[in-house]
């Protein structure tokens, strides 16, 4: 996946992602700021800007979601898979109840109308921990949590078969973070929901999914069980930054991890993470390796692995 830009040039965003999600199941994808989680959140639905070009395959039930005929693309957004964005709550449109913005996906989709649709809106409001008649308040008289919780109501208003949740709470304080997590894992329990969850926190990840995937300058670098430990020097320093969830003091100062990611138009020769990895060798700077077995259920794409 490649961004246009001006005058000829290109960002490679993505390269040679391939994830699968289970129904049901939890797969969290971490990485910092920059290495590609966001391209990937919006390629699964098309909504990356026209300067995008994406080669490959999206398959969402069975069907491919990049040859999808624009009609069955809007049709699929959320009612088979839905997005909730970082700071999504800033999109809420202020003079409009909030009842009646839950209720949108309903309509649009013709899912439900009339009573039957403020029926679902109670019922949502109340899924998500907020009481029934909060549907006739305005954004402006709800916390940042609490808008955060109207906007998985709305993802969850069409019972898709996927969410996709983009850093959903890092824009939220420590404790509205905590519960904004535990619900979001509750719901897709109770419900059988696949969620891709993306942060750059792994703490906030591993209490949340059955999977873990790791990304770095736009590639997968890790993937698997959240319950093992890694075996990538990428993750394993990702980790160690951001040891506790929500902790304030790691979030801005992550231990462990020095310097910055490469720009994705100047990536180093060899392994992307070499000049960064405290246990590179020589061979790091020349050779790229792929995803290969790392115990357990695990792949990792690092020359140390299986040493
Ligand atoms: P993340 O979500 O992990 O922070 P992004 O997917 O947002 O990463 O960005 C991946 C890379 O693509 C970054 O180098 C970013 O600067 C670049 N990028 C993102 N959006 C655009 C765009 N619209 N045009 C050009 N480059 C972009
Ligand atoms: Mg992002």
């Amino acid at each position: 996946m490649t961004y246009r830009i001006g005058s000829g040039g290109e960002v490679p965003a993505v390269r040679g992602v391939s994830l699968s999600l289970a129904a049901g199941e939890a797969v969290g994808l971490a990485g910092e700021s920059g290495s590609g989680k966001s391209s990937v959140a919006l390629a699964l639905l098309r909504l990356l800007p026209r300067t995008a070009v994406v080669g490959g395959q999206i398959m969402l039930d069975g069907e491919d979601v990049l040859t999808m005929k624009w009609g069955r693309l809007r049709a699929v957004r959320w009612s088979s898979a839905s997005i909730v964005f970082q700071g999504a709550q800033h999109g809420l449109n202020p003079v409009r109840r909030i009842g009646d913005q839950i209720a949108e996906p309903l309509l649009v989709h013709r899912m439900a109308s009339g009573t039957a649709a403020d029926a679902r809106v109670r019922e949502l409001l109340e899924q998500v921990g907020l009481p029934a008649w909060r549907a006739r308040s305005y954004p402006h008289e709800l916390s940042g949590g609490q808008r955060q919780r109207v906007m998985i109501a709305m993802a969850l208003a069409c019972a898709p078969q996927l969410i996709i949740a983009d850093e959903p709470t890092t824009a939220l304080d420590l404790m509205v973070q905590a519960q904004v997590l535990t619900l979001i894992r509750q719901l897709i329990a109770d419900h059988g929901i696949s969620l891709l969850m993306i942060s750059h926190d792994l703490s906030v990840l591993a209490d949340v999914c059955d999977r873990l995937a790791v990304m770095y300058a736009g590639r997968l670098v890790e993937l698997g069980p959240s319950s093992g430990s890694f075996e990538h020097p990428y993750s394993k320093a990702l980790a160690a930054a951001f040891p506790t969830v929500g902790d304030p003091s790691s979030r801005l100062a992550p231990r462990g991890l020095a310097g910055d990611p490469p720009d994705p138009q100047k990536l180093p020769d060899g392994c992307s993470f070499h000049p960064r990895c405290p246990v590179a060798l020589d061979i790091c700077s020349t050779v790229d390796v792929d995803l290969r077995p790392a115990g357990a259920d695990r792949t990792a794409a690092c020359v140390r692995v299986g040493e």
